[in-house]
């Protein structure tokens, strides 16, 4: 198995911060502060102008492990793994699960399914959130397709009952509502200029500098270097990509976004998916449903919906974007290119 824990690189931004040795946990130079740390399963790092207040990045970095704890599916301790255990039980959760089950929830009905929070026995059948590899049979999966139906999530205030044999993973949307929860944090404290980057989801708070926005890289899926560079003002920009997490039998690769339909990894001609929003949660929730669409799908799901623009990447190696990035995305050299129009 191969991760690529960064599928966003700052480029501009990380010869500051990526390729500063100086810049370690915690470290502070004479213009930023930063914290770089291990949650959700991928590499953490929050960047901010020099604070008067350095705590409050230790207190955010406190959030998204608080958050962490809540919503893991393989930590015992966390309130998703009490509900995904509770044998058919109704469990009451705190207002902070039910906020994200909720709005995971209504991007589940969006996407039709595309995203789907309920497909936790398939995805740990084929071993991605344990790390125990295998390929399923056919039999297999379509005996746990059907406790895959995530309409079956019953939520009454505070209190979610799944059936029995159903389990739940927010694995495709944490990171991006922990952004958004990120964001907001430090707008409160004031902080008006942050580059939050949680594995591939990225937001960027405000400018870099004034009148200077944040330069975000989109990996290329091949590895060598970036497919494009973003310039961002308080927006998210969120990678779903089949090379960032997956294994290899017998000559096959099976990456770990999975098609709900088949319960098999998602052929969908994608390679890369990237989401600009100015919701983190939209993006994510956005990224691995569009990855499941497919080119065409996605498209049409794009000119239907309000609210984000696209990047897509396809196994030929064409770039597809939407036009409103046309001012602020400059594809990299050697990409056959295509502007999507409403
Ligand atoms: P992301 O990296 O945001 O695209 O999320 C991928 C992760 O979400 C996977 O590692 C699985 O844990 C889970 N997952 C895979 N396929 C789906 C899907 N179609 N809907 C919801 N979650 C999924
Ligand atoms: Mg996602």
């Amino acid at each position: 198995m191969k991760k690529r824990i960064l599928l966003l690189l700052c480029i501009v931004g990380a010869v500051a911060i990526c390729g500063c040795s100086a810049f370690e946990n915690g470290h502070t130079t004479s213009s930023r502060n930063t914290t770089s740390f291990f949650a959700m399963d991928t590499y953490m790092e929050i960047t901010t102008p020099l604070l008067d207040d350095p705590s409050i990045l230790e207190n955010a970095k406190t959030h998204v492990q608080d958050l962490d704890a809540l919503l893991s599916v393989t930590n015992e301790n966390s309130e998703l793994w009490k509900l995904n255990h509770a044998g058919g039980k109704t469990v009451t959760l705190s207002s902070e699960t039910v906020d994200i089950l909720s709005e995971a929830l209504s991007y589940c009905d969006e996407t039709h399914g595309a995203l789907n929070i309920a497909l936790y026995p398939i995805v740990c059948k084929w071993g991605f959130t344990t790390g125990n590899y295998q390929v399923p049979t056919k039999a297999q999966l379509d005996s746990l397709l059907p406790l895959c139906d995530y309409t079956k999530i019953d939520i009454d205030g505070n209190d979610v009952t799944i059936d029995k044999d159903m389990a739940l993973d927010l694995g495709a949307i944490a990171k991006g509502y922990a952004s958004d929860k990120l964001a907001s944090y430090l707008r409160t404290e004031g902080v008006d200029s942050a580059l939050i980057v949680l594995g591939g989801n990225v937001y960027a708070l405000g400018e870099k500098t004034k009148d200077t926005p944040w330069k975000i890289g989109v990996q290329s899926p091949s590895g060598n270097g970036v497919a494009g560079t973003l310039a961002l003002r308080n927006q998210a920009a969120v990678t779903s990509g089949s090379y960032e997490r997956y294994f290899e039998e017998n000559g096959v690769t099976y990456h770990h976004i999975i098609d709900p339909s088949t319960g098999y990894p998602a052929e969908s001609g994608l390679v890369s998916v990237t989401i600009v929003s100015e919701s983190g949660t939209m993006g994510d929730a956005l990224s691995t449903a569009i990855f499941v669409m497919g080119c065409d799908e996605a498209i049409t799901y794009w000119r239907e919906h309000e609210g984000f623009e696209m990047i897509l990447i396809t196994d030929d190696d064409e770039l597809i974007y939407t036009e409103g990035l046309s001012d602020i995305f400059t594809p990299s050299m050697g990409y056959e290119t295509k502007i999507i129009t409403n």
